[in-house]
């Protein structure tokens, strides 16, 4: 299919993309276009202006922030997966990175990209909220943060204003007791069902979090209370599909998503256990 005509503007910050996005109503930013084009392919989406800030290079690094790393928004997977900061000092965003799509995905598909869209099959935003990340967002009043809890609202729904840009996401350094398992049918796929956990101080104090069990990701509540409780892994992981409502699609259907999640968060939670 053929997108509905877009007018083209190319930002050369993130200031300027504010700018951009204040002169023009319902304009979309493009950074990666691996899901935006797609959408406007399928005429799902079709802004006025495309607003480019695929060229804004400043907003591309990983950095060691003290007690957290931040990671600008236009990171690709692909940087992501290979730089030597995330592997050492939080390796299950390095790991997750390199689990996305193909090589051609990873290559142009940003970090930040992922998180804005707020598909629920994606597999960074998952790992946003297992690491309780912070969000930075720049918008015509000033910056603002957001912790990832409060950022994913519905499918495709987050909390970005119009007018506001997403610029870095911040994340704890958290080098042991982590997993991401991705269940998926053909390699390169998305999650039909993907669980992150993250350790903290120990499995009792356990961040557990689900791909494609639900309108966002989604924290496994029974599974974390049944663990600070004192439960074992196993045990606890019984409880990954409760408050979950999985989609039924050509992937799986919403059953089949809830008899996979328990399985997939025993495994990670055994996984994060041994590293
Ligand atoms: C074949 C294929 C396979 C894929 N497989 C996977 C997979 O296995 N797992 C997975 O998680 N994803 C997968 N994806 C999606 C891919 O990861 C996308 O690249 C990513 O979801 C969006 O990043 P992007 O940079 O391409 O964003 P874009 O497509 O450019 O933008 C997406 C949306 O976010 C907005 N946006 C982008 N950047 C910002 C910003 N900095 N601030 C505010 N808004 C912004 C845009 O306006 C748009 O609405 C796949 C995509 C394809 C085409």
């Amino acid at each position: 299919m053929i997108p509905a005509p877009f007018d083209y503007e190319v930002a050369e910050s993130a200031e300027h993309a504010v700018e951009l996005l204040g002169q023009h109503d319902d304009a979309k930013l493009l950074a990666g276009g691996h899901s935006l084009l797609p959408l406007m392919k399928l005429r799902l989406a079709s802004p006025s202006v495309l607003i480019d800030i695929g060229r804004v290079s400043d907003l591309s690094y990983v950095r060691d922030a003290g007690d957290r790393i931040a990671i600008g928004a236009l990171t690709c997977y692909e940087d992501a997966h290979f730089d030597e900061t995330l592997k050492s000092s939080c390796p299950i965003v390095a790991h997750a990175a390199g689990e996305v799509g193909d090589p051609q995905v990873r290559n142009r598909g940003t970090i930040g990209g992922s998180v804005a869209h707020g598909d629920p099959a994606s597999d960074i935003p998952t790992i946003m909220l297992a690491l309780n990340a912070e969000f930075v967002v720049r918008g015509p009043t000033g910056e603002r943060t957001i912790a990832a809890a409060d950022f994913f609202k519905g499918v495709f729904e987050v909390d970005l204003a119009p007018q506001e840009i997403l610029t870095e996401m911040r994340v704890p350094k958290t080098s042991s007791g982590w997993s991401y398992l991705k269940f998926h049918h053909r390699a390169q796929d998305w999650a039909t069902v993907g669980v992150a956990v993250v350790l903290g101080d120990g499995s009792n104090n356990a961040s557990v979090a689900l791909t494609s069990m639900g309108e966002r990701p989604l924290r496994a509540q029974g599974v974390e209370e049944a663990l600070a409780a004192g439960e074992d892994p196993a045990s606890a992981a019984r409880r990954a599909a409760e408050g979950t409502n999985p989609v039924s699609d050509p992937m799986g259907s919403s059953e089949y998503r809830r008899q996979i999640a328990p399985v997939l968060t025993r495994r990670a939670l055994e996984e994060a256990l041994s590293r």
